[in-house]
């Protein structure tokens, strides 16, 4: 089995090369992203590899088949970056549908409790020997009520750590769980009521822009929002006007919608021109991370194991455990 492994960085290989050693697969490692004019670097591969910000829209699948590609390997569990209609019938789809949701829900409390109590900041005073606590204060979430948005794996995981620190939880889920211990509720009830709002759904159609203009007006004044899922989520220009009026305690984002030019790349050198991004970044209330949720050891592994266990059943022609399809 030969991939073509696109946007590779340095612990991708880490993780990778042994496996596939293993497995006697060859990887060729690309720093590109796969889109529809990097595609014809996967020309004598059996499949690519590919993450979040690759584009595998129809362009980019038509070249693949031209190719004889027969299989895109997501090594990550969102596939909104994958045209599946495309797909269908032409090239097969696997992803990775789990990989430490642990790991996420984690992340998505300390983006929290950074957004509230504002330790970005505090850390980078400090370290100028500013011992100033002014600007820095927050609120006790004990008693508070938190509005979980998507009661999936990672949802019910963040639950599970919150109930540890004594919030109120509700949640809204189109297909809600009835063994989970939470009291369901309308979207309109979750973003009047509660002072922390998360979101955990993935990014479809129904998703897109659920957080937007109408939506933040329902909001308590003073919420803090967390966004560890997809950027798409929020409509960036409503975010930021509603911070501009104070809107917002705290704003802690994992994912931007136009990540795809800026995130997991060193743009210290450049000029960034995106003025949502510049304005975002510039307010002290917010904290801006990019795209790391998933990034810990565990889920790594179980990341390139999962992946090239997806390749092989491909390779011996088993049932595919892990395929998506339109
Ligand atoms: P999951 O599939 O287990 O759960 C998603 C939940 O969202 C499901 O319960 C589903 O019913 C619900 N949902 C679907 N449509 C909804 C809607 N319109 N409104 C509210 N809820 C809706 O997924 P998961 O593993 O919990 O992951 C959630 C998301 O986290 C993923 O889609 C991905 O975008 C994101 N993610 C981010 C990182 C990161 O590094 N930041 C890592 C992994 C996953």
């Amino acid at each position: 089995m030969k991939i073509a492994f696109y946007d590779t960085k340095p612990y991708d290989r880490i993780w990778f090369e042994p496996g596939a050693r293993q497995l006697d697969f060859s990887i060729k490692f690309h720093e590109v992203k796969l889109n529809e004019d990097t595609a014809v670097l996967a020309k004598d591969c059996d499949a690519v590899c590919v993450f979040v910000n690759d584009e595998v829209n129809k362009n980019t699948i038509d070249v693949l088949c031209q190719l004889g590609v027969k299989a895109v390997l997501l090594r990550c569990a969102g596939f909104n970056n994958v045209d599946l209609k495309a797909a269908k019938d032409r090239i097969h789809v696997l992803r990775v549908p789990s990989y430490s949701p642990e790991g996420v829900a984690e992340y998505t409390i300390a983006l929290l409790l950074c957004a509230n109590r504002k330790i970005h900041r505090a850390y980078t005073r400090t370290r100028d020997f500013n011992f100033n606590i002014h600007g820095l204060m927050g609120i006790d979430l004990h008693d508070k009520t938190v509005g979980i948005i998507g009661t999936g794996k990672i949802g019910q995981m963040v639950m599970d750590i919150l109930r540890g620190l004594k919030m109120k939880i509700i949640a809204y889920d189109p297909c809600p769980d009835p063994s989970l211990c939470v009291e369901y509720v309308s979207l309109e009830k979750l973003f009047c009521c509660s002072h922390v709002i998360t979101l955990h759904c993935p990014l479809t159609k129904e998703t897109e822009y659920i957080i937007n203009r109408d939506t933040i007006g329902k909001m308590r004044d003073g919420v803090i929002l967390i966004n560890t899922s997809r950027g798409r989520l929020i409509d960036t220009k409503a975010l930021i006007e509603a911070l501009d009026k104070k809107k917002f305690l705290g704003v802690g984002l994992d994912v931007y919608e136009e990540e795809d030019a800026f995130f997991f790349e060193d743009k210290s050198n450049e000029i960034v021109t995106d003025e949502d991004l510049v304005r975002l970044t510039s307010y002290p209330n917010v904290i801006i991370t990019s795209h790391q949720g998933f990034f810990t050891k565990e889920a790594m592994e179980a990341i390139s194991t999962i992946t090239l266990e997806n390749a092989l059943e491909l390779s011996l022609g088993k049932k595919l455990t892990n395929e998506i399809t339109a």
